[in-house]
């Protein structure tokens, strides 16, 4: 298929990235699944590598030390990351840091800036992404218990969130409360950093997803903030715009999933095609041969030129228009994206049979932790209702 996307100073960029990944990231793929702690020490030397190739900051914008590329090109670099799950984190563009990362940079003050966001921005450090709460719904983000109030100089915070992915080893927390109360609903809260070693912050657990605990980066915790003292220059903008910052954060957000999910569809295929011809079921006879699993190869590769494209078309808008201008197109890939990732793996993992459902390919642990990607940044249900009100709006 013709790349219409790809822009003369992507070119190199995009190869070169191809050839680390395949000489440097993948191989690391087998110690991975068996053994996160160590693989993460390795990639810290990656990083170094990576720095001295110059390949540091392929989401960043130049202020940041980064190469400024716009979204729809960083979306095709974010593809071939996503092609082993350690792509994104070698490179330092792994959630959450991504996301918090643009927060603070379009929001954050100075004090901001030279405190949490330039360690963060050169690898120094990680960091999570606060919202959720256990006894509230998360798709109705407006009904938080977790509270902030201002005592002198300080936020005082208060609250119980779970799923704040990355928490375990992240130096700190934008963590969303309520602090005024008093006003609408969606002008009630504010983003507030929170340094993880701030007294009364504590992680109660690293949750167990589907079978696993994991640890690091690799996971996602319940956690406390009992009378949490932060200086109240830790809040990010004004306060009472915390709602109006998630949408700020969630529109890119949305779109890295996406991008990495078209990348994790496409080496899901690949290890398909090559499974299936080389599984012989008689002499000479392999399951490429048969018609049931042609027709999963065709289907996927039609399924994922077409999430590609969509993606792509998808980040060129918000480039050229913004986030908010694009909200109906960022609702349709972020419930359309994830289908077809999740068929794709599911046809992968059946060819591979038994082998598919051990920790020996890379596939069960894309079948087990990508189910949630129907979940988080907006279940599925909600975005169709977002989407389909709005053609709806335009017959009324
Ligand atoms: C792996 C993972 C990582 C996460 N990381 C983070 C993180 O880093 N920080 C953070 O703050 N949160 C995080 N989350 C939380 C995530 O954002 C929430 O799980 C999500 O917003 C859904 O909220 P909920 O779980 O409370 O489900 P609920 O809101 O209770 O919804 C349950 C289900 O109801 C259905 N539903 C909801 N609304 C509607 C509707 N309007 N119409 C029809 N059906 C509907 C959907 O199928 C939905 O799955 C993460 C979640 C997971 C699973």
């Amino acid at each position: 298929m013709t790349n219409l996307f790809l822009t003369p100073r992507l070119k190199p960029i995009l190869e070169q990235i191809r050839q680390f990944m395949k000489e440097e990231v993948l191989p690391l793929e087998a110690n991975f699944l068996h053994d996160w702690k160590g693989t993460a020490q390795i990639l810290e030397a990656k990083r170094d590598k990576i720095r001295a190739l110059g390949l540091w900051g392929l989401h960043l914008p130049k202020d940041l030390g980064g190469m400024g590329l716009t979204l729809c090109e960083f979306g095709q670099l974010s593809e071939v990351l996503a092609e082993s799950p350690l792509g994104h984190y070698a490179f330092h563009a792994q959630a959450p840091d991504i996301g918090n990362t643009e927060l603070l940079h379009h929001f954050g003050s100075d004090y901001q800036h030279k405190t949490f966001l330039h360690p963060l921005a050169e690898g120094k450090i990680r960091s999570c992404f606060a919202m959720t709460e256990p006894e509230f719904a998360g798709s109705n983000p407006v009904n938080l218990a977790t509270t902030a109030v201002l005592e002198g100089d300080e936020y005082v915070i208060n609250g119980h969130k779970w799923y704040t992915s990355s928490a375990d080893g992240a130096s700190f927390a934008i963590v969303m409360a309520v602090t005024n109360p008093e006003n609408a609903p969606h002008q009630r809260a504010s983003m507030i950093v929170v340094p993880t070693d701030t007294k009364g912050f504590s992680i109660v657990r690293n949750i167990s997803v589907m079978g696993e605990a994991g640890e690091g980066w690799l996971s996602h915790a319940e956690v406390r903030f009992e009378n949490c003292r932060v200086p109240k220059e830790n809040l990010i903008g004004e306060a009472g715009k915390g709602f109006a910052l998630a949408q700020h954060r969630l529109g890119p957000g949305r779109i890295h999933h996406c991008m990495r999910w078209v990348g994790i569809s496409e080496r899901a295929l690949d290890m398909m095609i090559r499974y299936a011809l080389k599984r012989e079921l008689n002499k000479g006879e392999t399951l490429a041969n048969q018609q049931v699993i042609q027709h999963w190869i065709a289907e996927s590769r039609a399924n994922i030129n077409a999430a590609r494209l969509m993606v792509l078309d998808t980040a060129r808008k918000i480039d050229e228009q913004g986030a908010p201008a694009t909200r109906n197109e960022i609702s349709a890939i972020k419930f359309f994206v994830p289908k077809i990732m999740l068929d794709v793996v599911d046809k992968a993992l059946q060819v591979h049979g038994g082998l598919g459902m051990s920790d020996d390919t890379v596939l069960a642990f894309w079948y087990r932790h990508e189910r949630a990607s129907r979940i988080y940044d907006g279940a599925d249900e909600v975005h169709k209702t977002a989407l389909a009100k709005h053609i709806l709006k335009g017959y009324m």
